[in-house]
């Protein structure tokens, strides 16, 4: 692989807390991207926005102005994650699909080829910048415009199971499954407007759980026990 897609959910940056950030947690994530970045591969990173806000679950609230919170939620996370890893010794820029001053980069593919040319690690805020839409979806999306050659959907749960592990102590985790069945068994691996775009355009990827040890680093060296 010489170019990957990370996923890390909001909630994973949290740590025990489950809100907001974890310092410890952060920099240790840190170190396994530079680690991988050192190694020679190219890195960009999506963030979700659970650890401050949900916008589908703002009952209350118009979606489109709840998700526009929730967008904002994941450029604060990029903006924590990018600073971290220039604190471990990487560079970085954050880039967003709208205006955010000059707190962020405006998102185009020139731009971010120019920043992985500088040897940054990309950050891909804001997600896709609309409504209704997913940080899982603006990962596909970003993985498929930059080429990458997997995305690793680092999350809370260790793989992809046949129901939720959480829930029910008999879930079974698959080794491997292909992206049709799990669009077809409605699978929580990512929401279905995502994985129906994993599957159009046949974009592998790692699922593994974030709290394992080196797992971001143990994918990358194929040492993998997550769910491809
Ligand atoms: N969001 C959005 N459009 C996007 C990406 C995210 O509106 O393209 C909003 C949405 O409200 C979502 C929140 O940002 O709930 C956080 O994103 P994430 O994908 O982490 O959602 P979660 O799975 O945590 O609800």
């Amino acid at each position: 692989m010489k170019r990957v897609l990370l996923k890390l959910s909001g909630e994973a940056l949290a740590g025990e807390q489950k809100r907001g950030f974890d310092e410890a947690t952060v920099t240790e994530v840190a170190k396994q991207i530079k680690t991988i970045v050192d190694e020679g591969l190219q890195v960009g990173i999506v963030i979700g926005g659970g650890n401050f806000w949900r916008g589908r679950t703002s009952g209350a609230m118009d979606r489109s102005k709840a998700d526009q919170i929730g967008m904002l939620a994941t450029i604060m996370n990029c903006i924590y994650v990018s600073d971290i890893c220039r604190y471990v010794g990487l560079k970085t820029e954050v880039f967003t699909p709208f205006v955010c001053g000059a707190f962020t980069t405006l998102y185009s593919k020139d731009a971010v080829e120019e920043s992985f040319a500088e040897g940054k690690v990309v950050f891909f805020a804001g997600g896709t910048g609309h409504p209704y839409f997913s940080t899982d979806t603006a990962t596909v999306l970003r993985a498929v415009e930059i080429g990458a050659d997997a995305i690793l959907l680092a999350k809370a749960v260790d793989g992809i199971y046949d129901s939720d592990p959480k829930v029910n102590p008999d879930a079974k985790k698959y080794d491997e499954i292909s992206i049709d069945e799990v669009v077809a068994k409605k699978l929580a691996a990512m929401d279905l407007t995502a994985s129906i775009m994993c599957m159009e355009q046949k974009m592998p990827m790692l699922v593994f759980g974030l709290d394992e040890k080196d797992s971001i680093v143990n994918t990358v060296h194929g040492k993998f026990s997550g769910t491809k």
